[in-house]
């Protein structure tokens, strides 16, 4: 993160909002990943399902999306699905509008559609394309989205990579090197980052990694993001994948990203995930991220993760205020400056 990114989150999280904003633009996805999250039953929180919400197309879904960043104000803004692509046509104009606002926009996809070369005129945006391993485990599991065919959709384009490391082949070693010598071999990937995969509490299958696999994982990590440049993965950040966050209450990522579904209404809690995930057993990059971020030592013992949950006490009160006497709004609590010079004087190394 940069000076100014850590300056501007803290000043949206002292006023009682969320710096990033995560948007499920439509419900649907032409393809049926097993154990794809958007879809499972427990997703929006048991009484209702992705797929049985309406949602947006055309011009009102375009007007709904930028009037709910121009309220929000995030500065960080991903829009997800289903599959974003399937509305290919809408997110052209979004892209726009979000860049012109000069907001950092992330598209998360399948690539089962062709990513446009036009895109690389939005300096703010980030493709990031989901892979599910090597092509014989990706084509079984993301037809029709296989490699042969994103492929050719990401010729013209510049992407991340992101794959998420199930325990199908975690133990398997030797698997990861050879997907970043795949991946490392094209001039169209800018980067790769790994997830683990995150159970929903209780869940039991082979796609969770035991604790032995884990361990495994983070050791190579750590290997190969000195031998691969494309990995770009701090080494603290993929240290945290072996302790991850013990609630939503103690994961950054999940208290300062707000995540709305399709119907643009319903709010997705405690994370992206939705329904009651399994904590313990996190290894979403973007969680690990700020959990590093959290870990790193301001002055002392003091970390940016007790100066997050202070200033987060000190939003929240101060916005349940603002909201009480629905008038103007009064000004920014005294105590932003001492976080913002602490902040300015040490800054949570890049990830
Ligand atoms: S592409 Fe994504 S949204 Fe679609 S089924 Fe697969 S994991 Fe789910
Ligand atoms: S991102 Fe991971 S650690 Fe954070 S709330 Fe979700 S499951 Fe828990």
């Amino acid at each position: 993160m940069r000076t100014n990114e850590v300056l501007q989150a803290w000043g949206k999280i002292l006023t009682g909002r969320r710096p990033s904003l995560s948007i499920e633009i439509t419900k649907e996805c032409p393809l049926r990943c097993p154990g794809c999250y958007a879809f499972d039953a427990a997703h929006l929180g048991g009484e209702t399902e992705l797929r049985q919400l309406s949602d947006f197309r055309g011009d009102e879904l375009v007007k709904k999306i930028v009037a709910i960043v121009d309220r929000e104000k995030p500065l960080h803004v991903s829009l997800v699905g289903g599959d974003p692509l399937v509305r290919y046509r809408e997110l052209e104009t979004i892209l726009r509008e979000l860049d012109g606002r000069g907001v950092y926009t992330q598209v998360v996809t399948s690539a089962f559609r062709v990513i446009p070369a036009e895109w690389g005129r939005f300096k703010l945006l980030n493709v990031v394309v989901s892979i599910d391993g090597l092509q014989p485990e990706h084509d079984e599991r993301r037809k029709p989205a296989t490699y042969e065919r994103i492929l050719k959709n990401i010729a013209e384009a510049k992407v991340t990579i992101h794959s998420t490391i199930t325990g199908i082949i975690a133990g398997r070693p030797g698997y990861l090197e050879e997907f970043l010598r795949f991946w490392s071999a094209r001039p169209q990937i800018e980067r790769v980052w790994f997830s683990l995969f995150t159970p929903q509490a209780g869940a039991t299958g082979a796609e969770i990694l035991t604790r032995a696999q884990r361990e495994f994982v983070v050791k190579d990590l750590l290997r190969l993001r000195t031998q691969y440049p494309i990995l770009e993965m701090g080494e603290s950040l993929i240290h945290e994948m072996l302790s991850p966050p013990a609630s939503p209450r103690e994961c950054i990522f999940a208290q300062t990203t707000q995540t709305i579904s399709a119907d643009l209404k319903t709010k997705i809690t405690p994370c992206q995930f939705g329904g009651n995930p399994d904590c313990s057993q996190c290894g979403c990059i973007a969680s690990m991220v700020l959990a590093a971020v959290g870990h790193h030592r301001v002055a002392g013992p003091l970390t940016a993760g007790h100066l997050f949950r202070a200033s987060a006490q000190i939003g929240r009160a101060w916005k349940s205020t603002k909201d009480a006497f629905a008038g103007p709004a009064p000004a920014a609590p005294e105590t932003m400056t001492p976080a913002f010079q602490i902040l300015q004087g040490e800054v949570p190394p890049s990830q």
